[in-house]
């Protein structure tokens, strides 16, 4: 059995695919498409290495640094927002559609033998939080979280103090714990420190209990600006 996961990152952090992968027994890939443009353009292959572009010859990839919006190069390990152009669409072409996914790209062969370059979604360019110069996806915050499963549920929320892009260390990270755990000041430490390592950004982790993170049946919000 397969399953894909379109229209979210977490299909594609790797401990998020795991819990899936087992609670469904069933085979992880990831696919991606953006209504603008085409619903279906990026898919995985049994590698699970990220999507392929499906849609070689009919849209043209580019990335731009979201900041400046220069271009970067397409090539492996290249990394920035994705931008997309109709090369064959009659009506109503898109010329660099700005899709606001920021996303990894992998250019080396692929043992399947597709030559097409594979992303990986990392995160919305409109979450991203630049903290001391280091760009920050809540996404990849998420991801790093999820590894202390099962003493975490998962779920968290990113709370920036400052309006804007800009952080000043440390940035509030609100995570909740697994359903019957308690505030442990050892694990908010573990958490913290992991962050540090992974993500290099100075972090002050909140653990909150169970259920009290928001939930979402589409797309999560990790990013909470109400609180300032
Ligand atoms: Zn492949």
């Amino acid at each position: 059995m397969c399953g894909s996961t379109p229209g979210e990152p977490g299909g594609g952090e790797p401990a998020f695919r795991a819990t899936l992968e087992e609670g469904w027994g069933a085979r992880v890939t990831e696919a991606m498409g953006i209504g603008d443009i085409g619903v279906s353009l990026w898919g995985e292959c049994e590698e699970q290495d990220g999507m392929h572009l499906g849609a070689r010859d009919f849209v043209h990839a580019e990335l731009l640094d979201a900041e400046s919006g220069s271009a970067r190069p397409l090539g492996d390990g290249g990394s920035g927002e994705l931008v997309l152009t109709h090369l064959r669409h009659r009506a109503a072409p898109l010329l660099r559609f700005r899709t606001r996914d920021h996303v990894e790209v992998r250019t080396a062969p692929c043992p399947c033998g597709r030559t097409s370059p594979r992303i990986r979604c990392v995160g919305r360019t409109d979450d991203m939080l630049i903290v001391r110069g280091v760009n920050v996806f809540p996404t990849a915050v998420r991801e790093v979280v999820a590894a202390f499963a099962p003493r975490v549920s998962g779920r968290i929320v990113v709370a920036p103090e400052q309006p804007g892009v800009m952080q000043d260390p440390p940035l509030p990270v609100r995570v909740e714990l697994a359903d019957g755990a308690l505030p442990d000041a050892e694990l908010a430490e573990a958490i913290r420190a992991r962050l540090r390592e992974v993500l290099v950004v100075t972090t002050r982790v909140e653990l909150a209990r169970w259920g009290s993170l928001e939930r979402s049946e589409y797309k999560s919000t990790l990013l909470d600006r109400k609180g300032r």
